[in-house]
């Protein structure tokens, strides 16, 4: 029997994991969402898995959130056909090109434009920093450099540009072709990748309206300009994901740490959900165990307060996705035991919804009540109690299906349908109840405590709080 935790887990898909049957399995293991990476694969790909996804959400009788990762601008070298060894000290000139479709015979930046942006002096950092290069000097359709740390160049592999500030749209054309087609999936989330500041946010907010996707934000934080404007990003974010990645290449490695500790510690204060991303277990990309310092990571992310934690290579292509889960569901079952203490808990203020979930929280510890349950249409009363860290799940009651996919990424909540014709207070507590014995997780007796926001039906309200016996 697996431990229950409240963290949850995302799997990033792909080759490892894209069959019904890996789906099935991984998310028996404890994976609560799925990470579609938009980089690879195309539409008519994703439109299958996706359905796959959600057929077996319907036999299981889960809301599985499904997140659109949209590539961004991200900067590659194009799909040359013959790796190139370069040395430390070498002269190396590299043309710009359009697409990475471009030549095969020759190696070019997939970027145009690029030789505009940057300057004499500044870095070009390849493949997550294996490969350093420096600017000598520029033209108008190539950039000269000086290897600074010699290598392999390989097709397709990632360039970061560290020092130079790009004037680049946050969406691509093929991004907004992507988020067309997301909306025709209604995916849950959408994640945005290497997002400069919140203007980004509210950019891809204007797309989303205009596709009419009733889908959350997912900051993807990867730019040292990110970590500049995060309050404002988690202002107005739904979720933010700490990228280490490309972060771990776009600042000195040596930073991300802390990187991470600031910005879970803005999404405390901000009731932002926060999901720590990349190489968490790694290792088991190729081994069955992983190291004792990844799982050091694992724990001490939860600890500091991560809502979410991600897997990448280790369940898109890895030999062990399903051990990998396991593994990191045991991490965070040992972690949560310790982490229970007010001090990474949501901040106190005069808010009322605010201070309405943390007593909340408190009554239910205090009591020894079973579950704290909510009722809630936007998904924000979950979202609130979510943040103030009660060991209790969290059961989030909504007749909105998208709402339900969407708060069942936040750490601690199950959320359940209900019947939309609740009208008054009495029904609402009579509804829960009902509902809660007929799901087989109480029984008379226990005590449960309830949240919700009156005037009844109406979304960003949470004004109630009542103390209830299981009849
Ligand atoms: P990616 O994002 O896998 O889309 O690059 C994660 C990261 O950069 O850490
Ligand atoms: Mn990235």
């Amino acid at each position: 029997m697996l431990p229950l935790v409240n963290t949850k887990i995302i799997a990033t898909l792909g080759p490892a994991s894209n069959s019904a049957e890996k789906l099935e399995a991984l998310i028996d293991a404890g994976v609560n969402a799925f990470r579609l990476n938009f980089s690879h694969g195309d539409h008519s790909f994703f439109e299958q898995l996706i359905a796959t996804i959600r057929e077996i959400g319907e036999k299981k009788n889960l809301d599985i959130p499904i997140i659109q990762d949209l590539q961004g601008p991200k900067i590659r070298l194009n799909k040359f056909t013959n790796e190139q060894k370069v040395n430390t000290g070498e002269k190396l000139d590299l043309p710009i090109c359009d697409h990475i479709e471009d030549s095969m015979n020759r190696i070019c930046i997939a970027f145009p434009g690029l030789a505009n942006e940057v300057k004499p002096g500044q870095r070009v950092l390849i493949d997550d920093g294996n490969l350093e290069l420096k600017i000598t000097g520029t033209s108008k359709d190539q950039i000269m450099t000086i290897v600074q740390k010699g290598g392999t160049l390989k097709p397709r592999k990632g360039v970061n540009l560290p020092d130079t500030k790009l004037s680049l749209p946050s969406l691509t054309e093929k991004d907004i072709k992507d988020l067309e087609f997301g909306s025709t999936q209604k995916i849950d989330y959408v994640a945005l990748s290497f997002v400069r500041s919140h203007k980004d946010i509210l950019e891809l907010k204007n797309y989303l309206k205009k596709f009419k996707l009733n889908a959350g934000i997912i900051a993807k934080i990867e730019k040292p300009e990110a970590l500049m404007d995060i309050e404002a990003i988690a202002d107005i974010s739904d979720v933010i994901l700490l990228a280490r990645g490309d972060l771990g290449v776009e600042i000195n490695l040596e930073q991300v740490p802390s990187a991470q500790k600031k910005v879970v510690e803005v999404c405390r204060i901000k009731n932002t959900p926060v999901i720590i991303a990349t190489q968490m277990l790694e290792t088991m990309t190729n081994n069955p165990v992983p190291t004792r310092a990844e799982v050091t990571d694992v724990y001490q992310a939860v600890s500091d307060g991560a809502d979410i934690v991600m897997l990448s290579g280790e369940t898109a292509v890895g030999n062990y996705p399903v051990e990998t889960v396991i593994m990191m569901k045991k991490i965070i079952a040992e972690s949560e035991k310790n982490l229970f203490t007010a001090s990474n808990s949501l901040e106190l203020s005069e808010n009322t919804d605010k201070a309405i979930a943390l007593t909340s929280a408190e009554i239910t510890n205090k009591i020894k009540a079973k579950f704290i349950c909510s009722f809630t249409y936007s998904g924000w009363t979950a979202r609130l109690l979510s943040k103030t860290n009660t060991r209790h799940p969290i059961i989030a009651f909504t007749p909105l299906k998208s709402t339900r996919r969407r708060i069942n990424l936040y750490r601690g909540v199950k959320a359940f349908h209900v019947q939309d014709n609740i009208n008054t207070v009495d029904k609402l507590i009579e509804t829960a109840n009902d509902e809660l014995k007929k799901l087989g997780i109480v029984n008379p007796g226990d005590k449960i405590v309830i949240v919700a926001g009156q005037p009844l039906g109406r979304g960003g309200i949470t004004n109630l709080l009542k103390v209830h016996t299981v009849i």
